[in-house]
């Protein structure tokens, strides 16, 4: 893309340039992470915010390049979604997952929920609810131990088909999750109409609270409205991003039922998550 004009005009295309350059180069060296094992999965704990129990454990996809290091899912998935890239690995990604899951279950004794990011864009391929199934057989993980965290906007293109999907993997057991709730744009009623079992207030809400007493109002507002309706509706409230003590009281004492960030566990391997179950004491 090259045009002539005023010195302003053409330094922005060759940043257009720069960045399509830079997608194509990365687009190429994902195709070969996968098969180079250069993609691994970290697993970030979510807390039941009364009993203290590791309840679900998030599986969240990192890329290891051997030159540019790490790259951040922020960027890589995008880059997976255009290319389609990100069905095979999304694939991959609840396969490792499910088998993982199960080898807490059954030699950790960990009874929880493993919990998938699904892509919209994988998640609206028809072969979709079969490769749940697939993952869910191939690792013996009973399906009520699976969640899937989609957004709002997964579940809002295509309402038929959405549906359908969503309504299979309801009689399989799966859970579904609404992640990043309350960025989207979607009216309410998809919660009363869709088989939905839990809902993850985004992180930004739970940013905005400073200090119980000094919460900004909206934000105490807005996170007591969604538990109410979450609570009307019999859907479970995950606070997502809870860095600090504070935090983590005000979401409970909101009614949030569970808590995940930085305040109790970061994303670990599996390493560590394993010594987290074996010895760990959660806050
Ligand atoms: P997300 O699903 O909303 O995941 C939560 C993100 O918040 C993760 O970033 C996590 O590391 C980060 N986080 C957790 N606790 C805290 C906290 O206390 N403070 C702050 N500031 N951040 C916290 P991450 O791992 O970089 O992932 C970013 C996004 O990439 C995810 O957002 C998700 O949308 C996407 N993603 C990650 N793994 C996968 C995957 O396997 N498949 C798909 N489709 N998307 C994925
Ligand atoms: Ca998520
Ligand atoms: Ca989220
Ligand atoms: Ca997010």
């Amino acid at each position: 893309i090259k045009r002539t004009g005023r010195n302003g005009v053409r330094r922005f295309d060759a940043a257009l340039d720069a960045e399509l350059e830079h997608t194509v180069l990365l687009t190429r060296e994902f195709q070969l992470a996968l098969t180079r094992e250069q993609l691994t999965l970290v697993y970030q704990p979510i807390y039941h915010l009364q009993t203290g129990e590791m309840s679900k454990i998030e599986v969240l996809l990192r890329w290891t390049h051997p030159e540019y290091g790490e790259i951040s899912p922020g960027v890589f998935i995008p880059i997976a979604e255009t290319s389609g890239q990100i069905v095979s690995v999304g694939r991959w990604v609840l396969e490792r997952a499910c088998i993982q899951a199960r080898h807490w279950r059954e030699n950790h004794g960990w009874a929880g929920t493993v919990t998938v990011n699904v892509s919209p864009v994988q998640f609206a391929q028809p072969g979709f609810v079969d490769e749940v199934k697939q993952a869910l057989m191939l690792s013996g993980l009973p399906a009520h131990k699976l969640e899937l965290e989609l957004t709002e906007g997964a579940v809002m293109q295509n309402p038929a088909l959405v549906q359908t999907a969503l309504r299979s993997l309801q009689r399989l057991g799966v859970e579904i999750t609404i992640d990043d709730f309350g960025t989207g744009y979607s009216s309410l009623a998809y919660l009363r109409d869709l088989p939905i079992g839990c809902i993850k207030i985004d992180r930004s809400f739970i940013e905005d609270i400073a200090a119980p007493r000094r919460a900004p109002q909206y934000a105490v507002a807005l996170i007591t409205a969604i538990v109410g309706v979450a609570q009307t509706l019999d859907l479970q409230v995950v606070a997502e991003g809870i860095e600090t003590q504070e935090q983590m009281e005000a979401v409970r004492g909101f009614g949030c039922d569970f808590g995940q960030g930085y305040y109790f566990a970061r994303p670990l391997d599996t390493t560590r998550l394993t010594e987290l179950l074996d010895h760990g004491r959660p806050k």
